[in-house]
Parts: structure tokens; sequence; C-alpha cells
């Protein structure tokens, strides 16, 4: 494999976010009448707001949110999330970040986020590493994971061919999303979840951290 290209997730990925949004996301659905667990948001990670709240509502409500209901309950948690304590850096993404960045790799995020307050925040805490083009929002895919697209577009804008890429994803949706898209997917399993549901979701390989990823960097390019 000529590896030029590595497409990252964001949350749970390059931020410690996922605890963070989870609360918010339980909290704000609840201030509209539709109950969810921080579990849920977990396995629902990487579709878009709209997507899962459909969800939620098909459930709960027996039909489809309207796109009024799901703005009002997105500005709340966007409201909710920016209210909190900034969330960390992960743990060994810069370490990663650095690694791949000497080895001459381009680098893309992939994220079914769409709040500014956190792309924002990639170029304040990950500056030179993110070129604004080479981040792929969930403004710019009419699907979100599980779907292929948003990693079909980051090919596209690296240049690069499924079979040149690696993916770094967190969460079962964004693995298969991965994998849909032909690439080869790394989870790293920085949440709740058991690595059996990331591996079930099509993961090619697990690493429990991010920074176990960054310190195990090598050994995995030569065994691709
Ligand atoms: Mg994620």
């Amino acid at each position: 494999m000529q590896l030029k290209a590595v497409l990252f997730d964001m949350d749970g990925v390059l931020f410690d976010s996922m605890p963070l949004h989870a609360k918010c996301w339980v909290a704000a659905c609840s201030k509209f009448g539709l109950k969810a667990t921080e579990r849920q948001t977990y396995l629902h990670e990487g579709r878009t707001a709209f997507a899962t709240m459909n969800i939620f509502a098909l459930e709960q409500w027996g039909r489809e949110a309207t796109e009024e209901e799901v703005e009002e309950i997105y500005r709340e948690k966007c409201r909710l999330f920016n209210d909190c304590k900034e969330a960390p850096k992960m743990p060994g993404a810069d370490s990663l970040l650095a690694k791949i960045k000497a080895a001459g790799l381009k680098i893309a995020v992939v994220t079914g986020s769409g709040q500014a307050s956190l792309l924002g925040r990639l170029e304040r805490h990950y500056s030179g590493y993110f070129l604004p083009e080479l981040i792929v929002s969930s403004k710019d895919c009419k699907y979100g994971k599980p779907n292929p697209d948003p990693y079909l577009l980051g090919l596209e804008r690296t240049g690069v061919e499924a079979d040149e890429a690696v993916v770094v994803e967190n969460a079962p949706l964004g693995v298969e999303a991965g994998r849909a898209a032909g690439i080869f997917t790394i989870a790293v399993n920085t949440g709740p979840l058991a690595d059996k549901e990331l591996l079930d979701a099509g993961a090619n390989v697990l690493f429990p951290s991010m920074q176990a990823l960054a310190d195990g960097w090598e050994d995995l390019l030569s065994s691709l």
C-alpha cells in the first residue's frame, strides 16, 4: 500500500468531546420531549443531527421530525455545548499528526459535525495541520455517516484513491462509512462502547486510544 493521506474523524478522535456531546444531546432532546440515552448518542455518532432526530422521532412520536423541530433541538444542543468548558484535545493526537506531517502525507478531517465552534478549534489547537479545503463537515454532504459520501468527498478533496488512504474513526457508524468508501479503517476506542461494536462495524484494526495508535503507527504502516 502506498499511503498518501490520512482522513481523520474529529469528535472522539482529535478532541475528547464526545462525553460533552452526549450529555448535551440528552439534555436538549429531553427539553423537547424526546428520550435519548448517552449510549444512544455514541451509537448514532457520525449521523447528521437531522438523521438522528428523525430516528428518535419515528420511534417515539411515530412520525418524522420537522425541519423546524430539528433546528430547535440542534440549536439548544449547540447552546448547551458552547456553554460548557472546551473539550480537551485527545491525548496522542498531536504526536500522531506530527508523524504524519513529517512523512509528507496529506491530512483531512471528515466530520458529521457542523458546529462552527469545533471546526474553528481545529485551526486554533492543531495549527498548521488542517487546510480549510480539506475539512469535510456535515454542511458538505446530504447524507452523513454511515453513508460513504463524506469519506468519498474526503478522498476527492485530497486527490487520492481509496487504496492510498486510511481512516481514523472512533464511532461504529464512522467505521461503516470508511469501509463503505473502500478505505482501510482504523478504529480507536476512546469511548464507552465495546471493542466488539467497532470491530463488528468493520474496523480493519483497533487501538485502545489515540496514544496507542501514535505509538504503534510505524508498525502499523509497515504491516500495510
Ligand atoms: Mg467521532
